[in-house]
């Protein structure tokens, strides 16, 4: 079926701005078009059933599901025989991936006691998942190398860039030590990353009970803690420097006929050998250790004082894998749109766990589940999308988004001629709705989550997030910005779930939704995530799976259903706005902190405060960061702003005189190029897979977002020619977006 086979020239009204009240039509949606919309999202919103969703959840969490065991297979069928039942088109399209499991795993510290690592999670009486051993993948951090090192161990905090310049400070060198980094405050393959950068040959991981143990609250199964024994595994493939997905077939999918590298020529994984150990193995080894004490702020829970090292202890790691290609299974599935077929809305979450994996991924698993059973539901009562739906349970996104980004990759062309748009989600609790994603959709989204009910309070989701966020503003003009600006900010997408190569590599307008905020957990990525668990101490009525249901199934019918698409751009425009304001901040901030810094090791100071006891090495002098040219920005950031306006105020006259379908179908298809116009197709500096010029991982912050990377991360290392030449690429994108966004207002005013 073409879609222009359909075409008729009915003048279609359009509604601009999603304001609140039910009377005024829905942002991108004709009047008439608007009301049989919001009907249908009312019946659908009220189909979503939290005990559907208790019930998928103890059928999915039921064994370990990580790829390569047999439930994990076994779920992707009982998923596509679920949605098939529901109505849907639907099939099972599996990969090959490298996916390394451990062959050996041995810590022990030889100097000066003798102590042996237990790494296992023992079983706990009430919770009878626990006791699965046999189908346990046990603790192990995935593509770390195989290694054999004995060496002095050095306790490096969070193991963060910042860190290294402490222990620099305090004399203390990694070169030829193991590092013992806490779980935190960056993803967890920077800790490994910058300990082998600094000399390290071998890195320990520990989840400190400060951060998820039994400081914040009781421990599992008195509370919802990590136990003493509880290990957090995890990937620890370096994906931002160079890709995620399969490791041996970057940027192609990787089908059984591929193309592979030489697991010796795979860039991705890591330089030194790495294992993930809980705090009960990590307290003996801390507890030995000498040298300075550790600065105030690196201190965790533990019942000892904590010292940097190194100094008398000594440990010996010993880590192999078996290095199998393993094979995954998406299930996608499909409705069909009856006006535009080839324009798809995709929505996904994983289904692969850990372990048993309740929490992470299953909580938002069953939420697209009841989703996909609701929509065959409404399809049963007549309803049709205009456009194409695509629901994705995506398999091995633990080892590093495998599933989502090799079917990103097989079908890249496919993917950027037809998607309007990616929905993720990856796990649900308790709290305020999270929204993450491409500021062109920040409008619609504020629109979105003002039509959910939240299910603890009589407001809505939107009303809710906002008190949330003028409750925790940090100062005055941040609540003042809460409280007077239309629209709640979207934060932007780092990495860490499977948007990832929709946004970054694709240049797919992306969002991630889901609830949190107000239960406390230290089982992540443990054997402890599981039915028992969540059903004691997360959503325990799944009321909130019913929201997320709601909000991400409501983004999805209203994409699919629009008019117009529901793009807009002034919020954009605003957001680039506030990253030049930033940049300019940071590059000013460090030309100010090395004027200060030289002047002070001018003047003595470093002499004149040292305390000879617990001395510390003066830091080096540098160079003074020259002022950065940010002109180029502010005049794209200026243009593209005029432009947004202009957009707005055309659409919203054309609101006043209709629009026929031959140019919605011209708007609808500039829209959907608008955010791959954000995109280049060298992508960006030394890690071209990322071609988003706006959102991108940080190479050493891994799941944070680094907005405007290009320039960000050349002032962060001071590489100033870059950070001029990256802020001319960077304007000239923004130039392109302009264009695009002129040529809708053209198509716009041309059909007057
Ligand atoms: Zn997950």
């Amino acid at each position: 079926m073409r879609s222009f086979a359909t075409l008729s020239l009915v003048l279609i009204f359009l509604a601009f701005v999603g304001a609140r009240a039910d009377d005024r039509p829905l942002q991108g949606f004709a009047a008439a078009s608007s009301s049989t919309e919001r009907q249908w999202e009312e019946k659908f919103r009220a189909l979503l059933s939290p005990d559907n969703q208790r019930e998928y959840m103890r059928r999915l969490s039921a064994h370990p599901h990580h790829v390569g065991s047999s439930y994990d297979r076994s779920n992707a069928e009982w998923i596509l025989s679920k949605v098939k039942e529901w109505g849907w088109d639907a099939q099972i399209e599996t990969f090959e991936v490298l996916f390394p499991t451990p062959k050996e795993r041995l810590l022990e510290m030889v100097e000066p006691t003798h102590f042996t690592a237990k790494l296992q999670e023992p079983a706990v009486a009430v919770d009878p998942t626990s006791n699965q051993q046999d189908e346990q993948l046990p603790p192990y951090n995935a593509y770390s190398i195989d290694g054999d090192v004995t060496a002095p161990l050095v306790f490096v905090n969070y193991g963060l860039p910042k860190d290294y310049e402490e222990l620099d400070r305090l004399g203390v060198s990694v070169k030829g030590a193991i590092v013992i980094a806490k779980y935190g405050n960056s993803w967890r393959g920077i800790k490994p990353k910058v300990a082998a950068e600094h000399g390290a040959i071998g890195c320990l991981i520990y989840s400190d009970p400060a951060d998820d143990g039994y400081a914040p609250d009781n421990v599992f199964p008195k509370g919802p803690m990590r136990p003493s024994d509880g290990v957090q595994r995890g990937s620890v493939m370096d994906f931002p420097s160079s890709s995620p997905g399969d490791p041996l077939t970057p940027g192609v999918g990787a089908t059984k006929d591929a193309k592979r590298l030489a697991l010796k020529d795979a860039p991705s994984l890591t330089k030194i050998p790495v294992l993930p150990i809980s705090y009960g193995d990590a307290q003996p080894l801390l507890a030995e250790m000498i040298g300075p004490v550790a600065p105030k702020d690196w201190r965790g829970s533990l019942p000892i004082t904590y010292h940097v090292g190194p100094g008398s202890t000594k440990v010996h790691l010993k880590v192999s894998f078996h290095w199998d290609i393993k094979t995954i299974y998406n299930v996608i599935a499909r409705l069909p749109g009856i006006e535009q077929p080839d324009q798809w809305v995709i929505r996904g979450n994983h289904h692969d766990g850990w372990v048993n994996g309740a929490q992470d991924p299953t909580s938002g698993q069953v939420a697209l589940l009841e989703e996909a059973r609701a929509l065959g539901e409404l399809v049963k009562q007549g309803w049709r999308p205009k456009r194409t739906i695509i629901y994705c349970a995506w398999d091995g996104e633990e080892p590093m988004l495998l599933g989502s980004t090799e079917w990103a990759e097989a079908h890249d062309t496919e993917i950027q001629q037809h998607a309007v748009a990616y929905i993720n989600s990856d796990g649900n609790g308790r709290g305020y709705v999270g929204m993450a994603g491409s500021h062109t959709l920040e409008h619609f989204m504020n629109g979105v989550i003002r039509d959910i009910n939240d299910p603890e309070t009589n407001l809505t989701a939107w009303q809710r997030l906002r008190f949330h966020e003028i409750a925790e503003a940090k100062d005055g003009e941040d609540r003042k910005e809460v409280r007077e600006r239309p629209d709640l900010r979207m934060s932007a997408l780092g990495s860490g779930s499977d948007y990832t190569a929709y946004i970054d590599h694709l240049g797919v307008a992306s969002l991630n939704l889901g609830y949190g905020g107000e239960d406390d957990s230290g089982i992540y990525h443990s054997a402890y995530d599981d039915f028992y668990w969540y059903t004691h101490f997360s959503d325990t009525d799944f009321v909130y799976g019913r929201a997320l249901s709601q909000t991400a199934g409501t983004a999805a019918m209203r994409l699919a259903d629009a008019d117009l698409l529901p793009f807009e751009f002034t919020d954009f425009a605003d957001t680039i706005r506030l990253y030049v304001k930033q940049l300019k901040k940071l590059a000013e901030d460090g030309r100010e902190e090395a004027i200060e810094r030289n002047r002070e090791i001018d003047e003595g100071l470093f002499a004149g405060t040292n305390d000879p006891r617990h001395s510390k090495v003066p830091p080096p002098g540098e160079d003074v960061p020259p002022h950065l040219n940010f002109a180029p920005l502010d005049n794209a950031a200026d243009t593209l702003t005029m432009s947004a306006q202009r957009y707005q105020a055309a659409v919203e006259k054309a609101w006043g005189h209709g629009l026929s379908q031959l140019t919605l179908q011209d708007l609808n298809r500039k829209l959907m190029e608008s955010e791959r116009s954000l995109t280049t197709q060298e992508g960006l500096l030394r890690r071209p897979w990322y071609r988003h010029m706006i959102y991108a991982p940080g190479v050493y912050t891994g799941y944070a977002a680094m907005t405007v990377p290009g320039v960000r991360e050349a002032i962060e290392q001071k590489h100033w020619d870059e950070a001029n030449s990256e802020i001319a690429r960077v304007s000239l994108v923004l130039d392109k977006e302009t264009a695009v966004i002129n040529s809708a207002i053209q198509t716009i005013e041309q059909a007057k």
